[in-house]
């Protein structure tokens, strides 16, 4: 069985001041591809430092600049070094980006005018886009649209809308993954979602050190804990867990083109 964690942050001290422990916990538990995603200019350029130092243990990249940080883009604009890192071959994905309106950390406007900006470096590198979300789904969904962003793809990271939102992300050729949360036991409404998303759009993810699934809730996460999101999402869709895991790690495959 080989399973993929297509969202950690291994870029952030409380895995990072721990990465060979939580590198060797993530192969003995046969998590072997991680995508660590950026969230701002130093998180990327680490995520990168990562990806190129950990080749052997599947590490792979995601540059960007997460919708709380967008007000360290001046006027939305993307730091010079991200177009080139974006080139690099280890980066597989621009991410995450998105729109967060829960805690509303940078304006509004810098949001969108930023979340607007990676997808044109997505459509200029054909690189796929890791959107975050949380609290926007309708604004973030047509700003995706209106700016063609299904051309290259992407996902909707840590998916925690309705049904109806997820209709929507696939309508624009988006894949849908799923964190910690489904797992939660009043979390019913994500797993009649996580149940009904086809199962060649689906990805797994921890999002760790955020958002432990059951049982380590309340813990800090770490990609070796991904098995449970599996579980939960195979048990939902009455699949056995080998047979998910094996399709997410060929969706994977097809969306950030790292190779089976
Ligand atoms: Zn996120
Ligand atoms: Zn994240």
């Amino acid at each position: 069985m080989k399973y993929i964690d297509s969202h950690c942050h291994l870029n952030m001290d409380e895995l990072a001041g721990n990465l060979g422990a939580v590198l060797r916990s993530a192969r003995e538990s046969n998590v072997l591809r991680l995508l660590v995603a950026g969230f701002d200019e130093p998180s990327s350029a680490k995520a990168l430092a990562l990806a190129k130092s950990h080749v052997a243990e599947g590490v792979f990249a995601a540059v960007g600049i997460h919708p709380h940080d967008a007000k360290t883009c001046p006027l939305g604009r993307l730091p010079e070094n991200m177009s080139a890192w974006v080139r690099d071959e280890r980066v597989v994905a621009i991410g995450e980006t998105g729109l967060d309106y829960h805690y509303d950390l940078s304006p509004r406007e810098l949001q969108r005018e930023c979340f607007r900006q990676h997808i044109a470096l997505a459509a200029r590198t054909a690189k796929p886009l890791v959107v975050h979300v949380r609290e926007a789904y309708d604004e973030a969904l047509g700003i995706l649209r209106e700016n063609a962003a299904g051309k290259n793809g992407g996902v909707i990271h840590c998916f925690a809308g309705e049904w109806r939102h997820a209709v929507e992300s696939l309508d624009l050729g988006f894949f849908v993954s799923f964190a910690g949360p489904v797992t939660f036991p009043r979390s019913t409404v994500l797993r009649e979602v996580a149940a009904r998303v086809p199962l060649d759009r689906l990805l797994c993810e921890t999002d760790s050190p955020y958002l432990a699934p059951q049982p380590w809730r309340g813990k800090p996460n770490q990609p070796a804990y991904v098995s449970a999101v599996y579980e939960t999402i195979a048990e939902v869709r009455k699949i056995p867990v080998e047979t998910l895991a094996e399709q997410v790690w060929q969706n994977a495959a097809r969306l950030f083109g790292w190779g089976v």
